[in-house]
This record gives C-alpha cells, sequence and structure tokens, in this order.
C-alpha cells in the first residue's frame, strides 16, 4: 500500500536565490539517504513543502529517516485526497470512525489554493459533530483533522504531526573537515555543523604502530554513527608518528600540543584544499584543557587560512555529553584508546604559548616535509551508515 507523508521546511530566513538550492538539497538528501535504508520513495517539491510518497508497509522506517534529516520542521503522514466534499467526508469520517477521541477541531490551511478554508472548517466540523456524536473543541481537541492544501484540486489530510530536527539540508552551506579524535567532543562538534548545512568529511590523526588500532576503530564507528545523518561521508586516516618524533626530539616539550595540534591542522588545510571543503571543524571548548586558552586557539588559528568552526566553543562537558548521548556517540566515544595527542606530552604544557616560540620552534625541524610525508601515507575510506 502506498503511504504519503507531506513534509514541511523552514522558510525563515531562506532568502530568493538560497530557496531553490535549499529545496534541491533537501530533496536529494531524502531521495539518497532512503536509497541507502532500501526504502523506495518518489519525492515530489511542491511549493514550500514537499510530497513523499514510499511503498514501504511500515511508516516507522520512513519517519526515523525523516526525523534525522536536518532541514525539515515537520513531516505527518496522511492521506492525499482529491478535493470534493464527499472525498473530505469519506476520509474524515474513515478517522472518525478508527480514533478515540471525545472532542476533535479541523484545521484547514489553503495559502493561495482555490480551496475555501473556512468552509471546509465549518462543513466537515458539523458532519463530524452530528455524524459521530463529537465535541468541538478548539482550544484543546483530543484529535485535531489537519486538512491541507497540496494542489488546486489535492488536499493532504492528516492526524499527527512529527517533529523533524530543523537545520538546513546536509551539503546546503557546503562542505568542511573535521578533526575527529574518537574522544565525546568532535563527533558532536561534527553534528552540530551538518545540522547547519555542512556535508562533512573526516580526518583522523593516529600514531599506529606506537598506540594500538583501537582509536581508528573507534573513530570508524563514529563516523558511521554520524553518517546517519548525512548521504556519505569520507574518512581520511593520517600517521602522524614520523612528525611526532621529530617534534618530540627536536622542541620545546611543553609547546608539543600546541606544535602537534599546529601540525595536524596544516595536514587538514591541504586534504580540505584537495577535496574542496570550506572549512576546518574541531571540538574545541574554551578552558577545557591546556591547548584550548584563548591564546592557544588563537595561535592554532595562526596555523592556517582557512576558517576553523568550532561549534562546542561556549559548551561545557556536561552538555556535550548529553548531546553525545542524544546522537548515539557518546557510547563508542567513552571505549578506551590512547589519543595520538597524549604521546610524550610533558604534565604542564604551556597555557599562554608565544607566537614567536611556536615559530622558533617549527624551524627546528624540516615541518613542510614531513608534512608532505604524512599526507603520501594518508588512506581514504567511504563510510556508509550501515
Ligand atoms: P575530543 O573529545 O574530540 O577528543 P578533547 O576534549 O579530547 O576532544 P583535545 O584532545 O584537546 O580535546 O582535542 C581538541 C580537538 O582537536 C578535538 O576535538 C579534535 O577536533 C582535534 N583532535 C585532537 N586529537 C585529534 C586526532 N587524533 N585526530 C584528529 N583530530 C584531533
Ligand atoms: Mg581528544
Amino acid at each position: 500500500m502506498k503511504q504519503y507523508f507531506l513534509i514541511h521546511y523552514g522558510e525563515i530566513g531562506l532568502k530568493g536565490k538560497n530557496r531553490p538550492q535549499f529545496e534541491n538539497q533537501l530533496v536529494a538528501n531524502i531521495r539518497l539517504m532512503a536509497e541507502r535504508e532500501k526504502i523506495k520513495t518518489s519525492i515530489k517539491r511542491l511549493w514550500g513543502k514537499i510530497l513523499l510518497e514510499s511503498n514501504q508497509t511500515s511508516q516507522e522506517k520512513v519517519i526515523a529517516l525523516l526525523q534525522r534529516t536536518f532541514g525539515i520542521v515537520w513531516f505527518a503522514p496522511g492521506k492525499k485526497v482529491s478535493f470534493s466534499w464527499e472525498n473530505l467526508k469519506k476520509v474524515c469520517g474513515k478517522i472518525a470512525q478508527e480514533k478515540t477521541f471525545a472532542s476533535f477541531a479541523i484545521r484547514a490551511r489553503t495559502g493561495g489554493e482555490k480551496i475555501p478554508r473556512q468552509e471546509i472548517e465549518v462543513k466537515i466540523g458539523d458532519y463530524i459533530r452530528k455524524r459521530f456524536q463529537k465535541k468541538v473543541n478548539l482550544e484543546n481537541p483530543d484529535l485535531t483533522f489537519y486538512i491541507e492544501a497540496i494542489g488546486p484540486k489535492t488536499v493532504f489530510i492528516f492526524t499527527q504531526k512529527y517533529p523533524g530536527p530543523g537545520g538546513l539540508p546536509v551539503g546546503s552551506s557546503g562542505k568542511a573537515l573535521c578533526l575527529i579524535s574518537g574522544g565525546i567532543d568532535s563527533p558532536v562538534a561534527a553534528y552540530l555543523m551538518m545540522k547547519r548545512g555542512l556535508k562533512v568529511d573526516f580526518v583522523h590523526f593516529h600514531s599506529y604502530p606506537q598506540t594500538s588500532r583501537n582509536s581508528i576503530n573507534k573513530v570508524k564507528d563514529l563516523v558511521k554513527t554520524l553518517t546517519y545523518f548525512q548521504p556519505k561521508s569520507k574518512l581520511f586516516l593520517v600517521p602522524l608518528l614520523p612528525l611526532q618524533k621529530k617534534l618530540y626530539l627536536s622542541c620545546n616539550r611543553r609547546y608539543l600540543v600546541l606544535l602537534y595540534r599546529r601540525a595536524m591542522l596544516r595536514i587538514a588545510e591541504a586534504i580540505a584544499k584537495e577535496t574542496k571543503a570550506a572549512a576546518l571543524i574541531t571540538g574545541d571548548s574554551l578552558g577545557q584543557v591546556a591547548s584550548q586558552t584563548v591564546q592557544n586557539l588563537s595561535l592554532q588559528n595562526e596555523a592556517v587560512s582557512l576558517p576553523i568552526l568550532r561549534p562546542l566553543v561556549s559548551f561545557d562537558k556536561e552538555e556535550i555529553i548529553k548531546k553525545a548521548r542524544k546522537i548515539g556517540t557518546f557510547e563508542i566515544s567513552i571505549l578506551p584508546h590512547q589519543d595520538c595527542c597524549s604521546l610524550f606530552v610533558p604534565k604542564h604544557p604551556a597555557t599562554q604559548g608565544k607566537l614567536s616560540v611556536v615559530k622558533n620552534e617549527e624551524k627546528k625541524i624540516p615541518l613542510e616535509k614531513l608534512i608532505h610525508a604524512c599526507l603520501k601515507e594518508k588512506e581514504v575510506i567511504d563510510l556508509s551508515h550501515s
């Protein structure tokens, strides 16, 4: 049997030229994510809304898909009906028979269409009231019949609205590359930027074989989980060990984390340029650790020219954990692993690094050459949600 879903997206703030791009991207994302999850759909763009038709026998899979598709404000499963008083009575009457309720309201929405909104509310309201002995309650009804015009002679009838995740369709804001560590923060940062319409690819730096492959496996699982929210993801795995060893042997140890981070950002920037990503994303939160003071963050910014997006900058750890639980990454993030940045670092790293010192330290090693060597060894994996 065919199932229909009416999908509404956020219109506020959608400026003229952005609108078609936003709509096309949203339709493409629903289509790709449905295909990937083996849900057969046919999707139609209507003015300001989308109609999805599916052959899926159960609604649940489609509901779960739409609930995590950014850009959707709300959606509703319902019936597509060609407009006539007979049809409206038949469909609303069937709903009234199936549902248990004492009071009800009719809410018609006809926009610019030529279907009479008030007349629908009055006529169908009267019909339900008399035929089924129910009370009208416009303030707090047990059941609302929504009747929305979706064409000059077609309406959509539904009784339940489901909230979508809001935000903007993934890809409508461009593409970014997230530095993902295997910890709790960076997956949440990626999620939040996807929500603002960025397609996110990922880069992870590891110190294998000095550390185990645990962090790599964790990151793969994290990226798979995050790919629940976008059609597909690329994960770049970069060995950092040769560069770390050189920094460790030649440089001021109090600056090691800062030097690691600047090197990571430079490598990430090179990958971003190759893949046409316009920004980098990190899970930094102000003051959380020594490398995340304002001073040290500015020293990291100085290493690259691409913007670094840090959506968690103002978040407390508790708030980050709450989000991580909600999106399903927390349980993976807390599995044990050794981060490459914890290798060889002193107990008291510099919290107020100086640019002149950083520059001086970086001159002690052949940085460009080492960065090239790391880039040459990178692996890339295409991940999909499974
Ligand atoms: P997370 O929970 O994401 O690990 P954290 O609290 O451990 O964050 P840091 O280890 O200081 O914070 O890392 C700050 C940010 O630097 C991370 O959120 C991530 O964006 C990036 N980062 C750290 N280590 C790595 C790594 N091995 N590979 C890629 N990015 C990393
Ligand atoms: Mg970390």
